[in-house]
């Protein structure tokens, strides 16, 4: 019987998962195990994904807008998961129990071509993405998180329960993690909505943005313009993937051929 892996989102047509774990499950040698698009609804949520054990799964990634839900159904989480108050992963055990585990936070400090300890950060956002982000970078002892959101209520509540501080006008940062969803359409929108000005960007600065799609983003080409040092949404997704494989696989994941299962074009800035 064919061993099943997948995604579950509302929606989830877009997701680049499978055909990232798809390449990493080739490359492994592992030819009965197959990765699958789950769309399903909110209210479809828990019920299905009880019922995907006996389908022969071994485990899930989760995407918006199921991560808090993933967390409160599992019967075991891990300490991370369990910090960020969201789950990314659930892994069906032998025993039946469904384990929750976070790879946003693993997956962003992988992906980080410098460790951030010590580093000045400013996170953007505050809602999923942003939580892991905040946990991530003070977990690895950066100096300082700064936290901005459209939203500062919410920004607010991230900061009281995972630490950093809220800011409305940031001040120039050695790493910018934009968690927001702003670049996602509008090409011109970074600059226009977030509190940020490219030429704060230049060598020795790092821009990451959790946002990917062809082409890149906006942001992204500005920073790397002037000279900073760019992670793309893809390398990350690649990143989280990759550990959450390697917790259903117990086998590394060819983080190339992850890379090499998906257009060129989404990895360029
Ligand atoms: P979310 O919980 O819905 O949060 C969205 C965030 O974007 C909020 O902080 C929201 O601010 C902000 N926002 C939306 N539109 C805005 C605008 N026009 N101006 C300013 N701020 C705006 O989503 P999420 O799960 O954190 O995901 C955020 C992004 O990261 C998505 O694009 C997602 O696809 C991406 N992501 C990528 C990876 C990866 O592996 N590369 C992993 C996770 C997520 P308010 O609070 O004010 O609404």
């Amino acid at each position: 019987m064919l061993t099943r892996l997948g995604v579950a989102g509302w929606p989830v047509a877009h997701s680049l998962s499978p055909a990232i774990q798809n390449a990493a499950l080739a490359a492994a040698g592992l030819t009965e195990w197959r990765y699958l698009r789950l769309p399903l609804p909110p209210e479809r949520f828990a019920e299905t994904v009880r019922a995907l054990p006996a389908a022969g799964f071994r485990g899930i990634n989760v995407t918006i807008p199921h991560k808090r839900a993933a967390l409160a159904l599992a019967d075991a989480a891990s300490p991370v998961a369990t910090a960020v108050g969201a789950a990314n992963t659930l892994t069906f055990e032998r025993s039946g129990a469904i384990h929750a585990d976070n790879t946003d936070v693993p997956g962003l400090l992988e992906a980080l071509p410098a460790d951030p300890a010590g580093m000045t950060a400013l996170v953007l956002g505050a809602g999923g993405a942003a939580r892991a982000a905040v946990y991530a970078l003070r977990s690895a002892g950066a100096a300082d998180v700064m936290v901005w959101n459209r939203t500062r209520e919410r920004a607010e509540r991230l900061v009281a329960e995972l630490g950093g501080r809220v800011v409305d006008a940031p001040e120039a940062a050695a790493l910018v993690v934009n968690c927001t969803s702003v670049g996602l359409r509008e090409a011109d929108a970074p600059f226009k909505s977030l509190p940020i000005r490219a030429d704060t960007f230049g060598v020795g600065s790092y821009v990451a943005d959790m946002v990917y799609g062809p082409g890149g983003t906006r942001l992204l080409a500005e920073a790397k313009r002037r000279g900073a040092t760019v992670v793309t949404g893809l390398q990350i997704l690649i990143a989280q993937g990759a550990a959450s494989f390697e917790r259903w696989t117990g086998m590394t994941a060819s983080r190339e051929a992850m890379f090499a299962a998906v257009d060129h074009t989404a990895q360029s800035t």
